[in-house]
């Protein structure tokens, strides 16, 4: 987890490749098929629906073998998803390993950005993107906090070698 730029897709790619893990972006995964007056809605940095979001990950955990793990990039992102993501696991019989949440000041953040050039990095869709954040997903870390699933805080605003160097060095720590 963590805002807009924090380096979700840079990092999780490759902590997969380190542990072994498969990687799902779901942010990517969206880009690749969204279409017309959605992908507008994308663009401005809006969420897509949780019942959209649910099916993607149903489908993708049911085609996944047991004894895969994943490294999901921008899922749960509201607390609808998270509940779902947790009584699924219940259900199941699968294991949320943990939170790696990356903490970047917002200013750092927004230079970033607007230096990468995506198609929704925006002004105005990073400020939607930003404010999505703080609605609808910071809810979902105290949530995970509750359910006893581990959170790893970790400070994203250094090198990248860096940032996957504290990510490596907390999960190992447990
Ligand atoms: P990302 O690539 O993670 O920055 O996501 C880009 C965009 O995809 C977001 O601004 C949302 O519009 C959409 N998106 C990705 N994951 C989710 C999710 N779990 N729930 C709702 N919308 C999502």
């Amino acid at each position: 987890m963590g805002l807009a730029g924090s380096g979700k897709g840079t990092q999780g790619e490759i902590l997969s490749k380190t542990l072994n893990y498969s990687y799902l972006s779901t942010g990517e995964y969206l880009r690749g098929y969204i279409t017309g007056k959605r992908k507008e809605e994308m663009l401005a940095g809006k969420l897509i629906s949780d019942s959209e979001m649910i099916e993607i990950i149903n489908n993708f955990l049911s085609n996944s073998d047991d004894k895969t793990s994943t490294i999901l990039d921008g899922f749960p992102r509201t607390l609808t998803q998270a509940e779902w993501l947790i009584k699924a696991s219940k259900e199941k019989n699968f294991l949320v390993e943990g939170v790696i949440y990356l903490k970047v000041p917002e200013a750092e953040l927004l230079q970033r950005l607007l230096g990468r050039g995506r198609q929704d990095d925006t002004a105005e869709a990073i400020k939607k993107r930003f404010s999505e954040y703080k609605n609808s997903t910071s809810p979902v870390l105290d949530y995970c906090k509750k359910n006893n699933i581990k959170i790893f805080e970790i400070d994203g605003s250094k090198e990248i070698e860096a940032v996957q160097a504290e990510i490596i060095n907390k999960i190992n720590q447990g």
